[in-house]
């Protein structure tokens, strides 16, 4: 299928690099194009070598023409752009660099795909972690940063591969197809990538796209659009609840159980907060259906403690503990950060403004006992903690913010970072942001220690 063809990929990015060296070990013709000149020296320097045309910079008029048989489009670039609308024009396929990876996957492999609005990079790691620890030969891919394609040459019969699938390459998959697909979960997000929320659930059905009865999905019996959208799959359906116990796989009494088995105390779990349940519990679906024993899935659930700056326990000093929730940049996921405790909480908040209010956290903030803010928002935080009567102090700094809310804490508190806002007033990116976070905690456990 892509093999002595003319192949233009649009948009370099890890994506584009890895197929294209992907589909030049195959006699194509290739020619890469990116707007952005910047692009990592060594990686051009490959493709070069590889025969790849790779022209950097510019969109030119005349790079694209009829003669090519496909587009790989990067899942980021709109299908408005003038190469995409040219290519529908004159029947050229665009596809994605899943898409085309995916034609080159060894038959008796199995496949795992996870998409829905938020816990895809929660569920993906779980399921990942569990089967490696099972002892088996494993891959995580996809939107989670490690591009399908690059993969193939790796893979062999019979491994194992997880997949995170966002909203973008849903929207240019085509053969595409699981073994086991999970939706975590459908709320309104992303629309202006698909025109409505109607266009973004449907294509959330994708993910259980040329599925027949032996093949699993995983839903959601919660969320009622999930239910909506799977109602017509071919799929056999595993359901999960956390709050009925009429579901596949369920809570009671703290139990989570599998089809009446029961899997796990959630006492012994170190992930906290009902939504990471939710994203355990498709974890355990995906793991069971593929024949894992409870072992593994139990040894990984009782020490994974959350994918890095997503409410990740950090460490626990002198009864106190810390947790990086530096992904949290907005109101909603300092809201289910929040939801996740019930012990006394001191919150850090604070970052870039973009003109919001934090009215709406305020149901959520029955149990924390003080604020400590920083960054741009810090004065319009500090309006809102005292109109609440929550007791609030700005500092300048996370550093301080850290510093300060360890000295005013006392044992059995929860010290959580979940911002609620941007952290590109005072970080390049939200990682960055929760590394600092956790070379202060690192920095005060020393302190602690030589006191
Ligand atoms: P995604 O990859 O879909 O963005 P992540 O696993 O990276 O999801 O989690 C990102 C944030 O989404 C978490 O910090 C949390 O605030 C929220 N979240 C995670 N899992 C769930 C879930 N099952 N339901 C609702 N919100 C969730």
């Amino acid at each position: 299928m892509f093999e002595s063809k003319k192949i233009f990929i649009l948009g370099m990015a890890r994506s584009g690099y890895e197929a294209a060296k992907l589909l030049s070990q195959y006699n194509n013709k290739i020619v890469i194009n990116d707007s952005n000149e910047k692009q990592d020296e060594s990686h051009l320097e490959e493709l070069r070598n590889l025969g790849v045309s790779v022209i950097l910079g510019t969109h030119p008029d005349d790079i694209l023409d009829e003669s090519f048989d496909y587009v790989i489009k990067n899942p980021g670039i709109r299908d408005t752009h003038k190469y995409i609308e040219f290519a529908k024009k004159n029947n050229i396929k665009v596809i994605n660099e899943m898409e085309m990876a995916y034609h080159f996957l060894p038959k008796d492999i199995k496949l795992i795909g996870i998409t829905g609005t938020n816990g895809k990079t929660t569920t993906t790691t779980l399921i990942y972690e569990i089967i490696k620890k099972s002892g088996k030969n494993v891959h995580l891919t996809g939107n989670i940063g490690f591009p399908f394609a690059g993969f193939i040459n790796k893979i062999k019969p019979g491994d194992y591969i997880v997949t995170e699938v966002s909203i973008q390459q849903l929207l240019n998959l085509d053969d595409f197809k699981t073994d086991i697909s999970v939706l975590t979960n459908l709320s309104e997000a992303h629309i202006d990538h698909v025109g409505s929320y109607e266009n973004y659930i449907n294509l959330k059905k994708k993910i259980f796209a040329h599925h027949s009865k032996s093949d699993i999905a995983i839903i959601n019996h919660d969320n009622d659009d999930c239910m909506k959208i799977t109602s017509d799959i071919n799929s056999e359906k595993i359901y999960f609840s956390t709050n009925k116990i009429n579901t596949d796989v369920y809570l009671k009494d703290d139990i989570i159980y599998y089809k009446n088995e029961k899997i796990i105390n959630i006492k012994d779990i170190k992930l906290v907060g009902m939504h990471n349940y939710q994203n355990i519990m498709c974890a355990i679906s995906a793991t069971k259906e593929l024949g894992i024993d409870n072992n593994s899935i139990c040894e990984v659930l009782e020490t994974f403690i959350g994918v890095e700056h997503r409410l990740e326990f950090v460490k626990r000093i002198n009864g106190r503990d810390f947790y990086n929730d530096s992904k949290a940049t907005n109101n909603k996921s300092t809201e289910i950060a929040l939801s996740s405790f019930t012990r006394p909480t001191i919150l850090l908040l604070g970052g870039l403004d973009r003109g919001q209010s934090f009215e709406e956290l305020y149901e959520y903030m029955t149990h924390v006992k003080s604020i400590v803010t920083y960054g741009q928002t810090k004065e319009k935080i500090k309006e809102f903690a005292d109109s609440h009567n929550i007791d609030c102090t700005i500092v300048e700094t996370l550093k301080d913010a850290t510093t300060l809310a360890y000295n005013i804490s006392e044992e059995n508190d929860i010290i959580l970072l979940s911002p609620a806002c941007a952290s590109w007033d005072q970080y390049k990116k939200f990682e960055d942001r929760g590394d600092d976070f956790k070379n202060v905690v690192n920095e005060i456990e020393e302190n602690v220690k030589y006191d």
